[in-house]
């Protein structure tokens, strides 16, 4: 298996290969690599000629330091968890200077309002962190088909909107959740929780469900207001935000339109662990 640590040598070899007029599949990921992320690969595989993947924990896109310092690194088993998907993926795993040339900041973006919500408004300077590194990773690899997951749905909007601002030549597809048996969607923030908090981190997605059955009768106002007494009952978790929104705009639902598509998203902190889910509610 191919594995590259610098974009010199990886642009190199796409060169050579894309001369033959292969499509390029590409999984942008900051490794830990579970389920979710080689189902994105699977696709990538069977709806391209070349997969490459990238392993990249891209430091402009985190706003707490401590978080970053904790994000789990494991290239070499990461390597062997897409070996077991296909051994003709190409790995991209460059360093921060390689990618960054010493002046590690994000480029600022407008992406029409979708940054402001959820993820943007609790995590400041997030989107312009991913604006950056997804635009200069397209660049490098120059897909024709991008795979991203719907786990960060909002990640996956802006991801569209940074495409058809910029006018880059890829398409950008977004894959189903993976979850774990108890219904946590899978995360590689998982690692870092305890037996026990990776158990009881089920009610996350237990009450994304019990949402989504009270949304078809009910208020998004009165939704919200029943996930928040729910983890107001429980002491281990620390709800940051719930919000129903339309699935275009990410705007908050405020009265329910019957030609909109509604998607509930949620960020749950265990033991500082930060976790995110979201369900679509139609
Ligand atoms: P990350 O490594 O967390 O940056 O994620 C890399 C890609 O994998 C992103 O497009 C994520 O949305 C996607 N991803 C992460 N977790 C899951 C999951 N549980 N199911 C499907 N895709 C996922």
């Amino acid at each position: 298996m191919l594995v590259f640590n610098t974009q010199l040598e990886l642009v190199s070899h796409l060169n050579a290969v894309s001369g033959k007029k292969t499509s390029v599949g590409f999984v942008p990921t900051m490794g830990a690599l579970h389920a979710g992320h080689l189902s994105l690969l699977e696709q990538s595989i069977k709806n391209n000629a070349v997969s490459v993947i990238s392993i990249f924990v891209n430091p402009t896109q985190f706003n707490n330091a401590e978080d970053l310092a904790k994000y789990p690194k494991t290239l070499e088993a990461d390597i062997q968890k897409i070996k077991t998907v296909s051994d003709t993926i190409i790995v991209f795993a460059p360093s921060v200077d390689d990618i960054y040339h010493g002046n590690t900041v994000s480029q600022h973006f407008d992406f029409d309002g979708l940054e402001h919500q959820m993820e943007g408004r609790f995590r400041p300077g997030h989107f312009d962190g991913v604006g950056t590194i997804v635009k200069r990773l397209f660049e490098i690899v120059k897909p024709d088909n991008a795979y991203f997951g719907e786990k960060d749905f909002q990640q996956l909007q802006i991801v569209k909107k940074l495409v058809s601002k910029y006018k880059i030549p890829v398409k950008v597809i977004g894959c189903p959740i993976f979850r774990e048996p108890n219904g946590l969607a899978m995360s590689s923030r998982n690692e870092r929780l305890s037996s026990e908090e990776r158990k009881n981190a089920a009610i996350i997605y237990k009450t994304m469900k019990q949402a989504k059955k009270l949304f078809a009768n009910k208020s998004a106002k009165e939704v919200t207001k029943f996930v928040e007494r729910t983890f107001q009952g429980n002491p281990d978790f620390e709800l940051e935000y719930f919000q129903i929104a339309d699935e275009a705009t990410l705007l908050p639902c405020i009265r329910k339109s019957g030609s909109k598509k509604y998607r509930a998203f949620i960020a749950v902190f265990v033991n500082k662990i930060r976790l995110i889910d979201t369900i679509s509610l139609n």
